[in-house]
């Protein structure tokens, strides 16, 4: 949902309170509690006529017990998703006008109902590794480069994370501890349906792939031709490079807590590119969960 239309369309808690009261109980009132459909409105309220406990759309979800009013979760995550190359918290704090806790806050609950849950990947996944490391640990990485086993000890320093992508569908997105086939095979197997095709550079940590799933193509980086090979790693590796440009853009330096939560928001936002309508629910319908 565009921006502008968020702004003028939820302004106020009543059009919030609508819109999440139609998604969640398709406007038909339901207790929290004992799940009876029975009860008697009040102000954005109801009383469950069974129970007799008094609820909103919005109790036991992400929005409850907060004191951030409606419409400003609504701008939030409106902000969040049309923001390409991420926002950082504190540009977040100046847009809605609340102090950089509480937009930090908003920022940590709308990423969480961005993770990825029961997806299964199937048909054509190319998967990739990538390192994720801060200035520091890049100059130290250059700094070692004159190494011979520099390999080992730059690529240590830094945060490997693997990438997983079914071919016109989604992207989903995993830091590893180690970047092995012992670390790897057993997340892929959790998220790619044995039935598919493996598409991967020749890195060591794929090498059973082929014995997981139905079949494997290993892309050789100086061989292949980009325009005429249907197995190719063209969306996975746009993928990483929009990622370390957004996180030199925004997040100035990636702590290793939190850098699944950073994957977890551009995988959302990269998933739902072709319809932002559609991501814009699906996020509510989640932080309603
Ligand atoms: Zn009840």
């Amino acid at each position: 949902m565009e921006l502008l239309t968020v702004i003028k369309k939820f302004n106020t808690k009543v059009e919030c309170v609508k819109y999440l009261e139609k998604l969640k109980w398709n406007n038909v009132p339901e207790c929290p509690y004992c799940g009876d459909q029975k009860s008697s409105p009040k102000q954005n309220r109801y009383t469950c006529l069974k129970c007799n406990r008094s609820y909103s759309v919005t109790v036991g979800t992400m929005f409850h017990s907060s004191k951030v009013p409606l419409p400003i979760w609504f701008l939030a995550i409106s902000l969040i998703l049309s923001a390409k190359k991420g926002i950082s918290s504190r540009q977040l704090s100046r847009h809605l006008s609340v102090d950089k806790d509480t937009a930090w806050f908003i920022q940590k609950r709308i990423r969480k109902a961005m993770i990825e849950k029961d997806s299964v990947l199937e048909g054509v996944v190319e998967a990739d590794e990538c390192f994720i490391g801060g200035k520091k640990k890049n100059r130290y990485f250059k700094k070692r480069q004159k190494d011979p086993t520099r390999r080992m000890t730059g690529y240590s320093e830094k945060i490997p994370v693997l990438g997983m992508f079914q071919r016109s569908g989604k992207i989903i997105t995993r830091v590893l501890n180690h970047a092995w086939g012992k670390e790897i095979i057993p997340i892929m197997k959790n998220w790619i349906s044995a039935k598919s095709t493996i598409v991967t550079d020749g890195f060591g940590g794929y090498y059973y792939c082929s014995e997981h799933f139905q079949s494997h193509q290993v892309i050789n980086h100086s061989k292949y031709n980009h325009r005429y090979d249907q197995y190719h790693m063209n969306n996975i590796e746009g993928f990483w490079s929009m990622f370390k440009r957004s996180l030199i853009g925004q997040y100035h330096k990636v702590s290793n807590i939190y850098l699944q939560d950073y994957l977890n928001e551009m995988a959302y936002k990269f998933n739902y590119r072709k319809s932002t309508d559609m991501g814009f629910k699906t996020l509510m319908h989640n932080m309603l969960l």
